[in-house]
């Protein structure tokens, strides 16, 4: 198979999954399975499904496209507001979006009409994280305003924190998301309230949850990590996704520069050391920042990453044997950044393995491109 390639164990994906479906069900609340980091797998998005999530979520319409062209049936939200260009598109393959702007409601409620559906709409809430949302002052009138047009459906709340400010979730800041919910949706009513993202999962255990009753989780699903502080959640998997990438250079090399140094292309040099040492083992792998970001994937043991450029990655050997010409190194991918971007490089193949007894891939070719 072709190098560089992802390859990602859906049974622990599958596994995470349940586990987070599993916590958060003893607190009230459903999970929305995140999909956009895997470019919409279908293949992801079904270990999603099997594991108890109760709707997907992607941001992109393509993705939504993409699910949808492989036969999967579940609900699926659209989690970025949508253009208003697209506005067809969402009605058709979405049942559900995440909206901050009557105007693009209308958009959407034009667009469904004229296609004889109803859409679904979550109104998103500012909560201080400064990125979409409307103030909560302005929320009560919005939800009038999308209450009185006849081809959308005012399904719940939403927000989302910890993604362009940092803003974390507290009882403070959710119990505003809780009271809109009440004073927007019947008391007893099963009104969707979307309480944030994987940043939320700490709060959602431990805090106290009110009307709240769905997180939409990507990271904690497909990293086994929780965002807002970059730590493990026990319990999970935390490898996934391996990156594997094939040696087309193994040498002995000094591991001093010579010559007058600039900035590289990718701006100042990292990694040259700087006192006389002996010459050290080294090899280059076919892979670079345009297939990774790679301060998201973990050095092979008995490797150091000492440095990359769009196409080349230069690790010198520190322990066993040299890997020769043509051998594989394999790396786990750890940040969210680096499988956002293998994902989506054309020149990272991928290569899907179920190894749970019980779901044998792929038997199901229903879902494959
Ligand atoms: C990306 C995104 C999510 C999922 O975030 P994770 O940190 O991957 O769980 C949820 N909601 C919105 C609006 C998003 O854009």
């Amino acid at each position: 198979m072709s190098a560089p390639r992802l390859h990602v164990r859906l049974d622990r994906i599958r596994h995470n999954a349940s586990t987070l479906v599993g916590r958060l069900a003893r607190h009230g609340i459903d999970v929305t399975g995140v999909t956009k980091a895997t470019l919409g797998s279908p293949e992801v998005a079904t270990a999603m499904l099997e594991a108890g999530v109760t709707r997907l979520g992607d941001s992109r319409i393509e993705n939504i496209e993409r699910l949808r062209g492989a036969g999967i049936e579940a609900p699926i939200t659209l989690i970025r507001s949508p253009m208003p260009s697209q506005a067809a598109r969402v009605v058709a393959s979405a049942d559900t979006s995440l909206n901050s702007d009557i105007q693009v409601i209308g958009a959407l409620n034009n667009a469904a009409g004229s296609i004889g559906r109803c859409h679904g709409v979550v109104l998103m809430v500012e909560l201080g994280d400064l990125r979409e949302g409307l103030l909560p002052e302005s929320v009560l009138d919005a939800a009038r305003c999308t209450a009185e047009l006849p081809n959308v459906r005012l399904v719940g709340l939403g927000a989302n924190l910890a993604c362009q400010s940092g803003t974390l979730p507290s009882d403070s800041n959710m119990v505003v998301l809780s009271d809109l919910a009440s004073a927007v949706g019947p008391a007893s009513g099963h009104h969707l309230v979307s309480g944030g993202n994987s940043a939320s999962i700490e709060w959602a255990l431990t805090g106290a949850t009110g009307r709240v009753n769905d997180l939409r989780l990507g990271e904690s699903i497909l990293l086994g990590c929780e965002p807002s502080q970059r730590q493990p959640i026990v319990g999970l998997h935390l490898d996934a996704f391996t990156l594997t990438a094939e040696v087309i250079e193994s040498s002995v090399k000094p591991t001093r520069p010579w010559g007058e140094q600039g900035e590289t292309a990718f701006g100042p040099t990292v990694g040259a050391c700087a006192v006389e040492s002996p010459d050290a083992p080294q090899v280059i792998v076919a892979l670079g920042r345009q297939d990774v970001d790679m301060d998201g994937i973990v050095a092979p043991r008995g490797t150091t990453i000492r440095g990359a450029s769009s196409d080349h990655m230069v690790l010198e050997v520190t322990g066993g044997e040299v890997p020769p010409v043509g051998s594989d190194l394999s790396f786990p991918v750890v940040g969210y950044a680096a499988l956002l971007r293998a994902m989506t490089s054309p020149f990272v193949g991928r290569a899907f393995l179920d190894l749970d007894g019980c779901h044998s891939w792929p038997s199901r070719p229903r879902h494959r491109r």
